[in-house]
């Protein structure tokens, strides 16, 4: 294609991806129309197939994709020279514009379109406002004692590294999110490795999902106590619950229905939560509180942690990451994983962790 038309067509795409980006869209309709039809619809098909495949889709899709930006630039580079005007390299660049577009086009159409959907707390009863200080610090001595406890037969039972193979863990899935909307449950993906492994280490990043191939990659330096709950909050994106504390909660609720093994992890991973809200008073009391055991596993996960991380570039990643919420209107931006011992303290809950929906009469019931 050449010339005013290819110019046309580019700027159309620029033009409908910023409309996409800026116009507003009603929580209730991306819900209904997208987060509980569409894309459950479309994760059934496609995460089966990218779990049969050995490697990461994303690895595929970010080397192509590097190599064809670098292959256009270079051309146009090449062919400035010669004809010693600048054209050429303007007109790469509006085709990587154009290109750039369209990813975002796609990324929304697939998965994007998550982080407009009904929030959690207007999904559920939760008492507005922040936590008293009092209940948090409650809820991590509840997480402590629970480590205590659980810790001797989780590590007697051990884990199988591999959750998605696991029965009870994936029936504790569909459980939590069967707690939560009427969706169709979500597949599970293996996590799998990826060349970004390295990049994960390096920025203390537990694993994501590839809104493209709608696959789990995972941080390969992960201790087996701590895979239950990266899955399952994993698991919780590609069941469309994009913003990370929401994520982080349904990841939680899993590992709440699920066996001893899974229990601890989702619970030492709230234990790690609540020690960052607390302050060092809090911090102290609860590492008090907690037995030696749990111990031992809280000081395994930061000596990997320290191992791998490379301070620089784990403050650059993080820094990106947050730009990239905020541009997808989470706000609160990489604030927004705190926001899951919130979301735990505030919401109403009924025996076995079942959380109260908010339904018409719940509304018009304001409970005790
Ligand atoms: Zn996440």
């Amino acid at each position: 294609m050449k010339g005013p038309r290819r110019i046309v067509i580019e700027l159309g795409t620029v033009g409908l991806a910023l409309v996409a980006a800026f116009t507003p869209t009603a929580p209730s309709a991306v819900e209904r129309w997208f987060s509980t039809g569409f894309y459950p619809a479309l994760q059934r098909h496609v995460t089966p197939l990218t779990n049969l495949l050995p490697f990461a889709v994303l690895d595929v899709l970010v080397v192509a994709g590097c190599a064809a930006a670098l292959t256009v630039l270079i051309r146009a580079v090449q062919e400035a020279r010669r004809t010693r005007g600048m054209w050429p390299v303007l007109r790469a660049l509006g085709d990587l514009a154009a290109a750039a577009a369209s990813v975002y086009l796609v990324f929304l159409v697939l998965w994007g379109l998550n982080y407009r959907r009904v929030p959690m707390t207007e999904r559920l009863i939760v008492d507005p406002g922040a936590p008293a200080s009092q209940a948090v610090a409650d809820l991590g001595v509840e997480a402590a004692t629970q480590l205590n406890t659980l810790h001797d037969e989780a590590h007697r039972v051990g884990w199988s590294g591999a959750p998605r193979e696991d029965e009870t863990f994936r029936r504790a899935f569909k459980a939590a999110q069967r707690a939560l909307s009427e969706a169709p449950p979500a597949t599970p993906g293996r996590l799998k490795r990826t060349l970004l492994g390295p990049y994960f280490r390096w920025t203390s990043v537990d694993g994501m999902i590839n809104p493209f191939g709608l696959e789990v990659l995972a941080n390969p330096d992960l201790l087996p106590f701590e895979r239950p709950f990266v899955a399952a909050h994993e698991w919780s994106h590609l069941a469309g619950y994009a913003d990370e504390a929401e994520a982080s909660f349904v990841g939680w609720l899993t590992c709440m229905r699920a066996d001893v093994p899974a229990r601890y992890s989702g619970w030492l991973f709230l234990y790690w939560q609540v020690s960052e809200e607390v302050d060092d008073d809090g911090r102290a009391r609860l590492a008090k509180a907690l037995g030696a055991g749990p111990r031992r596993d809280i000081e395994a996960s930061v000596q990997r942690l320290r191992r791998g991380q490379l301070p620089w570039l784990r403050t650059a990643g993080w820094r990106v990451y947050d730009r990239y919420l905020k541009a997808n209107r989470v706000e609160k931006g990489v604030r927004s994983y705190g926001a899951v011992v919130t979301l735990i303290v505030r919401a109403r809950f009924e025996p076995g962790w079942m959380p109260v929906r908010r339904t018409a009469a719940a509304v018009q019931d304001p409970g005790p």
